[in-house]
């Protein structure tokens, strides 16, 4: 099996009109690579700090030059996945944190200019790149599903019509796989746009009390991107076949058990990047453990590259569960 490698970022968002009105104070502080935060009941204690790959900062304005914008989010983490998949690796982005920390802002963010997050940006990327393709021997395909898995249940969010949860399969060369989920074949980026907004529109409803403790529900937008080389020598034609998932994680009003997904795939990752890093030898993934990561199990181990982003509010009033996420995304990396 070839070695895992997980990038690991965190992104601080600006404070929301909640907070400010209740007169939150900042807890984080980013330095380079360095994310530290403070306990607002302790002030005096030393402050606890991590390093990731890239710590993003948002709370001050966009002229301060350490504001990570959509663009370099995209740039840093995008771009070398988009990279891999091009390669043929299989390639996952996920973002995880509480509820309103910036998740779907930084998969997906808005329309308007500028505030695209990095799913749209490397479907565009993507097209153009394919466009730009010069090799009469070379082709392309590209598919896209979007799924919600809540309650370890899978729905089609391409097809909200259908009721109740898919079945969870396993192909004896492919992995694990939904049987029935739509794909759709797509050839430019507002094919893309519109399955986004459709499935969007059909997520489970997300609740907006943020002292829960538990996610329940998950986001997971694949991109099927297929390169088909046809030798003329050979009249063969081989294909070189990636798959890109993004992943969000969502919490919601019900959430109040442990939530298994979750839980599974900081295991699994943190699993595998012992594996990278020699820590532990190839032994036992526990992919099977909850259907986010057995779905994910081509995306996240084996031939593929991985990308979490932890999205962190920056007050204090989330301090417990912004220490939460910064745990989780330690033990990633
Ligand atoms: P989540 O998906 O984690 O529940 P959202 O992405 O919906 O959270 O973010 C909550 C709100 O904060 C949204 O209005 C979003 O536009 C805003 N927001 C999040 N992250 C950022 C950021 N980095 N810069 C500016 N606004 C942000």
């Amino acid at each position: 099996m070839a070695s895992s490698s997980v990038k690991v970022a965190v992104r601080v968002r600006p404070f929301n009109s909640r907070e400010i009105n209740r007169g939150a104070k900042c807890v984080i502080q980013m330095q380079d690579k360095s994310t530290c935060i403070i306990n607002p009941k302790q002030p005096k204690e030393a402050p606890k700090n991590f390093t990731f790959d890239y710590s993003y900062w948002s709370h001050s304005s966009e002229e301060d030059p350490s504001f990570a914008s959509q663009g370099k989010v995209y740039q840093d983490i995008g771009e070398e996945m988009l990279l891999h998949a091009f390669e043929g690796y299989n390639v996952c982005i996920f973002a995880y944190g509480q509820t309103g920390a910036g998740k779907s802002y930084t998969m997906m963010g808005k329309q308007d200019p500028g505030q695209q997050g990095i799913i749209p940006q490397m479907c565009e990327d993507l097209f153009r790149q394919t466009a730009d393709n010069t090799d009469p021997d070379l082709s392309f395909s590209v598919e896209v599903s979007y799924m919600e898995i809540y309650c370890e249940r899978v729905r089609d969010l391409l097809n909200p019509k259908s009721r109740g949860s898919l079945r969870v399969r396993e192909h004896p060369i492919m992995g694990p796989y939904v049987e029935d989920l739509s794909k759709m074949a797509v050839t430019n980026y507002s094919d893309i746009a519109d399955l986004m907004d459709t499935g969007n529109k059909a997520r489970t409803v997300a609740a907006t009390n943020m002292n829960e403790t538990s996610s329940r529900s998950h986001a997971v937008f694949t991109i099927l991107f297929a390169q088909h080389r046809h030798d003329n020598m050979t009249s063969l034609d081989t294909e070189k076949v990636s798959d890109s998932s993004g992943a969000k994680g969502m919490r919601l009003k019900e959430g109040a058990n442990i939530n298994k997904s979750l839980t599974t795939l900081g295991k699994v990752i943190s699993a595998l990047a012992d594996m990278g890093s020699k820590k532990r030898r190839s032994d036992f993934i526990p992919y099977r453990d909850s259907v986010l990561t057995w779905l994910l199990r081509e995306n996240l181990g084996g031939n593929s590259r991985t990308a979490m982003i932890a999205a962190l509010s920056p007050a204090d009033i989330n301090y417990e569960e912004t220490l939460g996420t910064l745990r989780y995304a330690d033990r990633a990396k």
